[in-house]
């Protein structure tokens, strides 16, 4: 059986994160997906909100739902979170022969090539792409960066391809498309305005009482 991670910030978790997972668990016809907080994400400004109060808010979205697990051991590693850091741990602890599949949004993607040791990733996990829908910033689903696509061109497979080997694929995938973004939702908050539905009810109670994202 494979093994699935969804890194990310989280913050705060919202449903497009938790629709995605739950059907990326069906679709790679595993039992569960471990979400990833970062601790001190390497590509981007420092979250608002504390490492341990994003890890309490996953634990209290999923509390109902055993296929989605959180593993944080980048809350616990000092310094910034590298994601092939996380790769090389956990392919260390399953072994050599399982799929290892780290999922990713298309905006994420669009970065890949700026990461930490990016090169090395597919040496360790397979790529699921998830694509998503445009947000503000930008469409991200424009072109990739040359070394990208030039890199990843070789490597694109069907998921029955990746289920049969450890690593070494990328494929892109569809799934329920939910122009929802921790973006969105804080700047939501900060107006004052409701987020029921876009965030489990045990979240937005936590938001509220923290007195989070004013
Ligand atoms: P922010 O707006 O702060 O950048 P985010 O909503 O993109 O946050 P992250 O915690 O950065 O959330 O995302 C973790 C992972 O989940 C990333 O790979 C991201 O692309 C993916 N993701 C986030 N929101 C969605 C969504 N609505 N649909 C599919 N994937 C998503």
């Amino acid at each position: 059986m494979g093994v699935a991670l969804m890194g990310g910030t989280f913050d705060p978790i919202h449903i497009g994160h938790l629709r995605s997972a739950e059907e990326i668990v069906s679709l790679l016809g595993l039992n569960s997906i471990r979400l990833v907080p970062s601790n001190i994400p390497p590509h981007r400004s420092l979250p608002g909100t504390a490492a341990t109060q994003r890890l309490d808010m996953i634990k209290l979205a999923i509390s109902s739902n055993e296929r989605l697990e959180v593993d944080d051991r980048e809350m616990r590693r000092e310094g910034r979170s590298y994601s092939i850091d996380t790769l090389c741990d956990i392919r260390f602890e399953i072994g050599k022969e399982r799929p290892l599949y780290f999922v990713l949004g298309s905006d994420a993607y669009q970065l890949f090539s700026e990461w930490h040791r990016w090169q090395e990733v597919t040496r360790y996990a397979h790529l699921v792409v998830i694509d998503r829908p445009p947000i503000a910033e930008g469409d991200h689903r424009a072109g990739l960066p040359k070394e990208l696509e030039i890199w990843s061109e070789p490597k694109q497979c069907e998921i029955e391809e990746m289920q049969r080997c450890p690593a070494g694929g990328i494929c892109h995938i569809e799934l329920t498309q939910m122009d929802v973004s921790s973006t969105k939702i804080r700047s939501m908050l900060a107006t004052g305005m409701s987020t029921r539905y876009l965030l489990s009810d045990s979240v937005r109670r936590y938001i509220d009482e923290k007195e989070l994202y004013r």
